[in-house]
């Protein structure tokens, strides 16, 4: 297997644009590996990549099969079934070095002379030139050459359709209740946003066997969804109340006036970033997995008194660790991937897809390609 290969793929120009066309994926060279995709869910970040630097193989969460190994590569075997890792760290550096390979020094490029996580210039090609992926992955393709770092096996019994969505909004929501907060059986969480990755941090709540795990949206339907992945409690946020007091009020009359142990905040609304802090006891620990950017204020009122506030990436992942656990957790029954997959696309069914995914009519929306 030497030879490049052709793989249709969507292609963003970053202007808010996108086409499906074919681009060619070069043989692997040290160290890297060609994977088949079987599946690649979809994030708003998928949306968002649309105006990053184009041109740009999009897609970021991703499942497939090794299709081509290069030199050096041992822990993976021809045809065995993947998952892609959009954090990939580089396995060397002081982070990865202390456990903390999701804030690998390295993961985003800043060195690529030192162990970079791309697959080397070159390595996939459009119209006669190099072009990029999302996250050096670009899993809306049928084939991507990616650094071996990227890849985490998974047993061979496992539907990709499904695992595919593990790989970033799974692992954030859930990993973020275990890795990051820690949440302790009997402990009380609030999720605020019951989208994909609000879901999976009630899931993980859950799984850590929280003693309340309570949900907060606005929209009826979500609060719905969010029983059946087991939340305990449903609160519909008020419409209005900017300061979310009326909200609190709420929160505390089923926690015995203290606030939540923990509060999470995954609605993708940049303005509740904060609100969080305003949701846990004194000494309890609010994170944003948001991603939110730009600047808001806070009152300082809002830290009274020993509280955390915590912006983890990506739920902490640890690939080695974490990935294994949860396709665990997923086979005993834990963990419902089934129910989060609202709908299948083909990779041509990709402007439906992402504008499902802006209605919020899915939990998540995936990609097949067989
Ligand atoms: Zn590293
Ligand atoms: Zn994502």
């Amino acid at each position: 297997m030497n030879t490049r290969i052709t793989s249709r793929a969507a292609i963003t120009d970053g202007r808010g644009g996108f086409q499906i066309d074919t681009t060619e994926v070069a043989a692997p060279g040290p160290g890297e590996v060609r994977v088949r995709i079987a599946a690649s869910g979809l994030c708003h970040t998928d949306h968002q990549s649309l105006t990053w630097d184009g041109p740009l193989v999009m897609g970021h969460e991703g499942a497939g099969y090794v299709e081509a190994l290069g030199e050096g590569v041992t822990h993976l075997t021809h045809g065995s079934p993947v998952l892609l890792n959009w954090a990939i760290p580089c396995g060397e550096c002081p982070q990865c070095g202390r456990g903390s390979a999701n804030v690998c020094d390295r993961s985003m490029g800043v060195k690529p002379e030192l162990g970079s996580p791309r697959a080397r210039e070159g390595h996939t090609r459009w119209q006669g030139r190099s072009i990029q992926r999302a996250f050096n992955l670009g899993t809306f393709s049928e084939y991507t050459l990616v650094r071996a770092e990227a890849v985490t096996p998974l047993p061979a019994t496992v539907p990709l359709d499904r695992a595919c969505i593990l790989g970033c909004g799974v692992m954030t929501g859930v990993g973020s209740v275990v890795n990051v907060a820690k949440v302790q059986p009997g402990e009380s969480v609030a999720v605020v946003g019951c989208g994909g990755v609000g879901l999976s941090t009630i899931q993980g709540a859950r799984i850590a066997g929280a003693g309340q795990v309570i949900a907060i949206d606005r929209n009826p339907d979500a609060l719905a969804r969010a029983r059946q992945f087991g939340a305990t409690h449903l609160l519909q946020a008020p419409l209005e109340d900017p300061q979310g007091e009326q909200l609190l009020a709420l929160l505390k009359a089923i926690t015995d006036g203290r606030g939540a142990d923990y509060a999470f905040e995954a609605t993708g609304v940049h303005a509740l970033a904060f609100l969080p802090l305003k949701l846990v006891r004194h000494g309890g620990m609010a994170l944003q997995l948001s991603g939110a950017h730009g600047e808001r204020t806070v009152s300082l009122f809002d830290f009274w008194w020993d509280k955390r506030y915590v912006v983890p990436l990506y739920g902490g992942c640890q690939p080695e660790r974490d990935f294994p656990r949860l396709v665990d957790w997923w086979q005993n029954g834990q963990l419902d991937l089934d129910g989060m997959v609202s709908r299948f696309y083909s990779l041509d069914e990709l402007p439906q897809a992402l504008d499902d995914l802006l209605s919020g009519r899915n939990i998540k929306g995936v990609v097949r390609f067989e």
